[in-house]
């Protein structure tokens, strides 16, 4: 039994089936690649998994710490150690990013505004911020700023990747944090993501060029392709797609080519 187990999901939006029967095993201290052509069903997967309402399961199982997360509010999932970094990540009016991260931070432990003990304290906050801004090249002018409200593309993904350090997840999707961003931000939240990496954590980082895979060094790679996976095997999954792209599976419009 792995520590967070995906058995024959199956899900839909909108009446339509998207996802048609995906399993996948991801102990802590893993990170798997999921792989795939646009419309392939990678972000159906990010968002069922963390409960999106627009989501629809028809059947399957989503398995961590011995729970059916399925059956869990998005929050609860949360609490249980799961966190989504979006591929497209919203604005939020009126709430600042640090607000937003104490309040996180302060649920996640538990912190009910009664019991202090369990409360971030500011000082605490703030050398946790401190150290975590400086890896993801981020200056502190964003904190009173309303969350995502205009950002950058690539500061948006930098804070979806602020907010997995600050919650210390075990089980992290990460829905094409990749995608959008030039070289130099990439490398930024690759340092972040590897400086997390280690026996407490899993990965599941989804992404549709090859390339934040020189980066980030996954374990396993999975190509999902029309809701299913076609493959499934070590890094060298990703060399191949690599110099074939999707091809093989129909889709040769999907060579990998960054589109600024
Ligand atoms: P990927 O992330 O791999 O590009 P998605 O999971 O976003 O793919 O989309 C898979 C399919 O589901 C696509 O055909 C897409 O149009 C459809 N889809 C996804 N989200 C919605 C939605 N909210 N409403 C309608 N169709 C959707
Ligand atoms: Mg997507």
């Amino acid at each position: 039994m792995a520590d967070f187990e995906i058995k024959d999901l199956r899900a839909s939006v909108e009446g339509r089936q998207i996802l048609k029967g995906v399993s996948l095993a991801i102990d802590k201290g893993e990170v798997h690649a999921v792989m795939g052509p646009n419309g392939s069903g990678k972000s159906t997967l990010s968002h069922t998994l963390m409960g999106h309402p627009g989501y629809t399961v028809d059947g399957g199982s989503v398995l961590l710490k011995g729970q059916n997360v399925l059956e869990l509010e998005p929050d609860e999932r949360a609490r249980l150690g799961m966190f989504l970094a979006f591929q497209y990540p919203v604005v939020v009016p009126g709430i600042s990013m640090a607000n937003f991260l104490r309040t996180a931070l302060n649920s996640k432990r538990g912190y009910d505004g009664k019991d202090k003990s369990k409360m971030v304290t500011p000082k605490e906050f703030r050398g946790l911020l401190k150290g975590q801004l400086e890896v993801l090249h981020m200056d502190d002018s964003f904190l009173p700023r309303y969350i995502n409200d205009g950002f950058s593309g690539g500061e948006k993904k930098r804070a979806e990747i602020l907010q997995m350090a600050m919650l210390k997840p075990e089980i992290a999707i990460l829905d094409e944090t990749d995608s959008g961003l030039d070289i130099d931000s990439i490398k930024f939240v690759a340092e972040a993501v590897n400086r997390m990496r280690g026996p407490e954590l899993g990965i599941l980082i989804i992404t549709h060029y090859t390339r934040v895979l020189e980066f980030i060094k996954p374990d396993f790679v999975h190509v999902l392709v029309d809701g299913k996976f076609v493959l499934s095997g070590g890094p060298e999954v990703a060399d191949r797609l690599e110099k074939t792209g999707y091809a093989e599976w129909g889709h040769a419009e999907e060579e990998p080519k960054e589109v600024a």
